[in-house]
């Protein structure tokens, strides 16, 4: 897909570029994601903005130049504001980063402001934001790395992002740089990176890189996501559309689950394996078929953190 930018100033009084959920400010530089995961839920339109549909049937990412305005806007009217979120909803280090450097320039605001920032990412974060990113102690940077697997990583994040091994020497470099990391091994996409042989040889690999935390989940797809992506997964492997549509048996909140047979299943296969390593392991937020949180059954201090 060829990609262009549409490059907005919108007054920060008006915009919802960034939130605030309490002591967090979510900023989000960009809308839509280059890196283009199969069941992306931004770019396959959880939020309803035209933004997302925009990028996923055109190629257009939305782009907020003045993000360091709204950033501002924020603590201004918010004296509980304590930690910059970067970027909830699409990646601060996709592609675009390289030629506007929105997110450098809120890295770099953060540390000038004494702010922590936590940056959650599938890209490969510049060395020479570390010094910025570790000056705050309560700063963290989450790496998302699907699978050891480089075959399947690419299957899976299917326009950009870092390789398999570019994510581990980026966890190896932060970790020895002091930089706090989580590994998240997120989302799990079922008969796909399911093999717990591979999410343990994973595991090893980030524990042999100092990574103490693990943070996962399994993929829920957006409603006419799964309709959208049949040939994908066929080409991926014969019948895996049809498993896909007898394992999201569950909708939950307008998205539909895996059943939660599977899910606990898994969580509970990872959970072991992370702890019988001396790591901590975590989900993030998933429902059960009432749409009650399972988060407490798999998740402890972790989950403050994200
Ligand atoms: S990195 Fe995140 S936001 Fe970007 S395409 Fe993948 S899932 Fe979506």
């Amino acid at each position: 897909m060829m990609r262009s930018y549409e490059i907005k100033r919108i007054s920060p009084a008006v915009n919802k570029t960034s939130q605030k959920i309490g002591p967090k400010i979510l900023v989000n530089p960009y809308y839509g994601c280059e890196h283009q995961c199969l069941f992306c839920p931004a770019n396959d339109g959880f939020l309803k903005r035209k933004a997302f549909d925009d990028f996923r049937e055109k190629g257009v990412i939305r782009v907020v130049e003045n993000i360091i305005d709204h950033v501002d806007n924020y603590i201004l009217n918010n004296d509980y504001a304590k930690v910059i979120h970067l970027s909830p909803v699409s990646d601060p280090f996709q592609p675009v980063e390289a030629e506007l450097q929105l997110s450098r320039q809120i890295i770099k605001h953060a540390a000038d402001i004494n702010m922590p920032v936590a940056i959650c990412t599938k890209g490969s974060v510049p060395g020479e934001l570390y010094p910025l990113i570790q000056k705050h102690p309560h700063s963290f940077v989450q790496i998302s790395i699907l699978t050891i697997n480089e075959a399947k990583r690419k299957m899976l994040v299917r326009g950009s992002g870092a390789s398999v091994e570019e994510l581990l020497n980026e966890i190896e470099a932060m970790s020895d740089y002091g930089i706090r990391i989580i590994a998240r091994i997120d989302p799990i996409f079922p008969y796909i990176t399911d093999d717990m042989a591979e999410f343990e040889a994973l595991v090893d690999e980030l524990k042999k890189r100092k990574v103490r935390y693990i943070v996962s989940s399994v993929a829920d797809v957006i409603e006419g996501a799964l309709d959208r992506e049949r040939g994908y997964l066929e080409a991926i492997q014969p019948g895996l559309s049809e498993k896909y549509t007898n394992l999201y048996t569950e909708k939950i909140n307008g998205r539909l689950h895996a059943n939660t047979e599977y899910r606990e299943n898994i969580f509970s296969k990872l959970k072991e394996i992370c702890e019988s390593k001396g790591l901590e392991f975590g989900i993030t937020w998933e429902p059960d078929i009432n749409g009650n949180s399972i988060n407490h059954k798999y998740s402890h201090q972790i989950s403050n953190m994200l």
